[in-house]
């Protein structure tokens, strides 16, 4: 049997689970603000898996990811620790916004200081809370408003073990992708913590697709890290690693009509929509100008130039990287609105 685990002030015992409200600020009727968490101690020794979702708070996938998850994790059979987060950024949530009140992102405030802006505090008090007293990390997100993104992660590949729970997660990409200052993956790797970043789907949406996919990723991720047992017998799917990613910009303003659609492979000069006047008349061609897969689509069709239109991957073997996209989707056995 494992000591309890102590989070906040708050005592959890081994095979428990517990809800904490974690006071964070006060609004500016001094009601206090919290940040809500569960935290799942297992009876016996393992890793402390953080998952946490919001950190940019119009980004809603991750918070019925985390509530899947915990539904399905049970502290008798678990080994180590679940600490989920849903709600990360509770300014933003509150304000369906991306941001903090000083529009600030917060996911550029990390590590952040007792003293210094609104963002900065807040990701200090997360960091010295939470943060430091986890092993792994998984971060959720989506795509910013009016843009979505296929099931992806995005990690550094070159420690080994965030390339397993990468691996792991069963997303149909990987990008390996440098590390943002600021960001919750710098202050992590700085600490040496491994973390995994899972984007998919929309801002302000609940899309089936991205949250079953989700779910079933953390999952596979607690399995890889000893923490569930293992299930037999499944293949999955074979997630490939993009070499690197590109977004296609408008090249005019007016209206996009877009007929590639995420998880499309498209080939270098294919025509993937136009961007027209208002009556039609002032065709501009949206060109793909590498060969590989659609992760990211702008999902509103009003563009001004310059504004990003399509992420496109590219892959070593890009036709495998279509089939993995195919094989994920049938497996989830859900018909994605934006595919
Ligand atoms: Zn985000």
């Amino acid at each position: 049997m494992v000591a309890p685990f102590h989070l906040a002030g708050t005592q959890i015992a081994p095979g428990s689970r517990q809800i904490l409200q974690l006071a964070l600020a006060q609004l500016y009727t001094q009601s206090p603000l919290t940040v809500p968490l569960e935290v799942v101690h297992g009876r016996r020794p393992g890793p402390v898996l953080l998952i946490c979702a919001a950190i940019h708070g119009d980004e809603l996938n991750g918070i019925e990811i985390v509530n899947q998850v915990l539904a399905k994790v049970n502290p008798a059979r678990l080994k180590g620790t679940l600490v989920a987060v849903p709600v990360v950024n509770v300014f933003g949530f509150i304000h369906k916004s991306r941001y903090l009140p000083d529009r600030r992102d917060l996911n550029r405030c990390f590590p952040g200081s007792e003293k210094g802006s609104l963002g900065s505090r807040v990701a200090h008090f997360f960091v010295d809370e939470i943060v430091n007293k986890c092993t792994h990390i998984v971060d959720l997100h989506t795509g910013a408003i009016h843009r979505s993104n296929l099931p992806q992660i995005r990690a550094k590949l070159d420690c080994d073990i965030t390339r397993q729970l990468a691996d792991a997660f069963g997303a149909p990409v990987i990008l390996d992708a440098s590390i943002r200052d600021g960001s919750l993956r710098a202050v992590a790797e700085s600490r040496g913590i491994p973390v995994i970043l899972y984007e998919a789907g929309e801002a302000l949406r609940f899309e089936p697709l991205a949250i079953k996919a989700g779910t079933r990723g953390v999952l596979n991720v607690m399995r890889t890290l000893g923490m569930l047992k293992p299930v037999t017998g499944k293949a999955k799917v074979q997630p490939m690693i993009a070499k690197s990613s590109t977004w296609i910009r408008a090249e005019q303003d007016g209206l996009l009509h877009l007929k590639a659609r995420l998880g499309d492979r498209v080939s270098k000069g294919q025509c993937l929509g136009t961007i027209t006047a208002p009556l039609g008349a002032d065709t501009c061609a949206v060109i793909a100008p590498k060969n590989g897969i659609v992760i990211g689509c702008l999902t509103m069709p009003l563009v001004n130039e310059g504004d990003a239109i399509c992420h496109i991957a590219s892959f070593d073997a890009v036709k495998q990287a279509e089939i993995s996209v195919e094989r994920f989707v049938d497996e989830l056995d859900i018909y994605p609105e934006t595919l």
